[in-house]
């Protein structure tokens, strides 16, 4: 088998709203034949199938955070991609996200990862009885590794400071807490490979921490939004100001990028509507790399190719 790392934009739009023919969040990072994925967003199962995924080669996700434009199609995910008649995984797989959130008032009482899959499997329970009986199937509780994340001690950097979430023969994974108020925790991941890196924001404002991460990243996949749309579209004076608190301008994206030495910056994560072209050259103003507008579907090879390789 040929060795290479390739990421996969499955889907680039913010929501929870349709505002255009994109995908709902979702990334794959395939390295060797298996693959990983970062956040399950609307569409993300038909997008993975297209992009020729199939679960038998799926070894873990990732939840930078329980925003259900992140989470939304996993349920699907799981349900489409389990068990031999579909190619689906048979043997375990990880499921590594977000623990409840402390600093909400009602934080105990309100589902983290752990809860958001174990539901899931209650809520789907006939479905899953019948099909390990009628279609000898594998029991799906005994298929999912499921993993909080541990954010580490004050002494530890408190999460601020880059920490390993999962390490295999393939990628090593590391985190950072990122600024997605009120939303706690939220996280962005780096993907270490032996051929190059990914770095995945995540939803956040712009991020000192993310830099930290994303240091000489080979792609840095960032979150953007344009308050413009928003604002000339009459939003609510809150709902704008949670865009602003809590999500990043394309030239935010732009200098972070600048910031941490990426090789390229590719944008995903689309909040408001713009013009490819208004998406890059905003943030080209304030990153000399390549800037990709991505799209739902796209491939980028993974090179670890220097940055003065640029083009
Ligand atoms: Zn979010």
């Amino acid at each position: 088998m040929t060795s290479v790392t390739e990421l996969i934009t499955l889907g680039t739009a913010a929501g929870p709203a349709i505002r255009g023919k994109e995908n709902g969040m979702a990334s794959a990072l395939v390295v060797d034949g298996k693959y990983y994925m970062v956040d399950f967003g609307l569409g993300c199962v038909r997008a993975a199938h297209q992009a020729g995924l199939r679960g038998q080669d799926f070894v873990a996700g990732f939840i930078t955070h329980l925003h259900s434009d992140h989470v939304g199609e996993l349920p699907a995910y799981l349900l489409w991609n389990w068990g031999e008649p579909v190619d689906g995984f048979t043997s375990p797989v990880g499921v590594y996200g977000p623990g409840r959130d402390p600093q909400h008032v009602r934080g105990d009482k309100l589902s983290g990862t752990k809860d958001l899959v174990s539901h899931t499997l209650q809520a789907f329970s006939y479905d899953l009885d019948i099909r390990v009986t009628d279609e000898a199937r594998p029991e799906m509780t005994s298929l999912l590794d499921v993993h909080e994340i541990e954010i580490p001690s004050v002494e530890q950097g408190a999460g601020h400071r880059p920490f390993v979430v999962f390490e295999d023969e393939r990628v090593k994974v590391t985190a950072v807490l990122v600024l997605h108020p009120p939303v706690y925790p939220a996280f962005a991941f780096r993907f270490d490979t032996a051929h190059g890196s990914v770095t995945f924001s995540g939803d956040t404002a712009e991020c000192p921490a993310l830099v930290e991460l994303a240091r000489g990243t080979d792609i840095l996949v960032h979150e953007a939004v344009n308050l413009d749309f928003f604002t000339s579209m009459g939003f609510s004076p809150t709902f704008i100001n949670h865009q602003r608190e809590s999500h990043t301008s394309p030239e935010g994206a732009g200098r972070i990028a600048e910031a941490c030495g990426a090789g390229q910056l590719v944008l995903s994560h689309l909040a408001g509507v713009a013009s490819v072209e208004e998406w890059r050259t905003r943030a080209a103003s304030t990153f000399s790399g390549q800037v990709n507008v991505a799209t739902s579907g796209q491939r980028f090879s993974v090179t670890g190719a220097p940055a003065a390789a640029r083009i």
